[in-house]
Formats: structure tokens, sequence, C-alpha cells
């Protein structure tokens, strides 16, 4: 693993300030992305200053991508996380965006449906002493070990096609759900969920987003 060098520090700091002028106003949010290496989560060395670009999205393994810090900073404060929450995040990736979650304190459950990546970032989180708990599955109905499970946020990072109801169905009422949807591009979308029934959740639009697909099965 690459050491914290002052380069990346410089790199963080104008990040974090690019941020800001965008409007990415949540404070927990900013100290976590000011603190985090990202490039600890991202094993090709050549990138790593595409990496603090805040509109630079980076090939991980198995074809997928880390999220632009654009994108991980408007999902997470879109999701108005509080100390102690329970998240959900749909899409494990490179393990960055469940640090920065942990780094806010939230108790957070992660999934992936990549094989490899789950194996790889579940290590690696470890070793980084987070204590995000990993699950391998493709998470239409949430983490197939914990069916009857609760949580106050859901984060999906990839494309979903539509909003799922099996996810919404393991959402709290009073719970907030951000996830792209779209085919091939997609909407930022914000549900809140008032009640258990679908016309109980309300819905707002956060503009375009790219992500890589949402997809059936693991592998
Ligand atoms: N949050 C990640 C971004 C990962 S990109 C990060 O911080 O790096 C999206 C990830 O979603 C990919 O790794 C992809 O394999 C995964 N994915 C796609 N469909 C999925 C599904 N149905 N369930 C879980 N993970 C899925």
């Amino acid at each position: 693993m690459q050491p914290d060098l002052p380069k990346y520090q410089a790199w963080r700091r104008r990040m974090v300030e690019q941020l800001r002028q965008r409007g990415i106003t949540n404070r927990a949010l900013l100290e976590a992305m000011l603190k985090l290496p990202r490039h600890w989560f991202c094993g090709d060395t050549l990138l790593d200053n595409m990496l603090y670009d805040i509109d630079c999205a980076v090939p991980i393994d198995c074809g997928q991508t880390i999220s632009k810090p654009y994108t991980v900073a408007l999902q997470t404060q879109l999701l108005e996380v509080e100390p102690y929450m329970t998240v959900l995040e749909v899409g494990t990736g490179s393990g960055y965006q469940a640090a920065v979650l942990c780094e806010m304190k939230a108790r957070v459950y992660t999934v992936e449906r990549q094989r490899a990546l789950y194996n790889k970032t579940k290590a690696l989180l470890a070793s980084l002493c987070y204590t995000a708990r990993c699950y391998l599955g493709d998470s239409f109905n949430g983490i197939p070990e914990l069916k009857d499970y609760k949580y106050d946020r859901i984060l999906v990072t990839c494309g979903a096609p539509n909003i799922p109801e099996g996810l919404m169905k393991q959402l709290k009422v009073g719970g907030v759900m951000v996830i792209p949807v779209g085919e091939e591009q997609q909407e930022m979308v914000k549900v809140y969920k008032d009640g258990e029934s679908p016309d109980q959740w309300r819905i707002e639009k956060h503009g375009d987003a790219m992500f890589v697909p949402m997809l059936e099965g693991t592998r």
C-alpha cells in the first residue's frame, strides 16, 4: 500500500475545496474525504493523480469503477447520514464509499456481486480496521443472510433499472434511499419512505448520473 505522501494530502485538500465550491456542505462528510487516502482503494498507482480529480471515475478490478469524488460526495450528502445509523450499501466495489460512511460513524452493511471484488475489499477494509460488514450477493432483495433486517439508509452505487421493491421493503419507515435509476444513463433519485405502501414513497430527482449497471446474480 502506498504511504500517504504529502502530495496525496495536498491533492485531497484541493479535492475537498472543489467539492465545497460545488455545493457539498456536510462537515462530517468533507472531513472524512479529507482524511481518507483514496489511493489505498485503487491498486493502480499510475492513476493516482486522476483519483483526486472530483470528476474522474477510475477503473478497479472486474471491469468496475470507483465512483468519482463528486458522485461519492453528492450521494452521501443526499443520504443524510447521522452517527450510528445503519446503512446498506449496494455495490462495495473498491470499498472507498463504505470507508467514507464508516468515518462518518455509520454502521455499514455492504454487498457486492463480484466474488473477486468482495474477497479483496473485505480483506482491505478489515486491514484498515473498518467494521463494515461485507456480503456477497445481488442485493435486489437486500442481503440474503439478513432477510428481515431493516436499515435507516440505503445507498445504491450502481445503475438500477428501476427502484427495486425488495430493497424498499428493507428500508425503515422514515428512511431514505439514494439510487441512480435508468438503463444506460441514469438519474440520481432520492426516495423518502413515508410509509410501507408504494404510494407513500416520495421521489426527488437530483440530476444526471453515470454508473456501471446493477445486475442480477453473483459471479
Ligand atoms: N461503491 C463503490 C463503487 C462501485 S461500482 C466504491 O466506492 O468503489 C459499482 C459496484 O456495484 C460494482 O463493483 C459492481 O460489481 C457492483 N454491483 C452491480 N450490481 C450489483 C448488485 N446487484 N448487487 C451488488 N453489487 C452490484
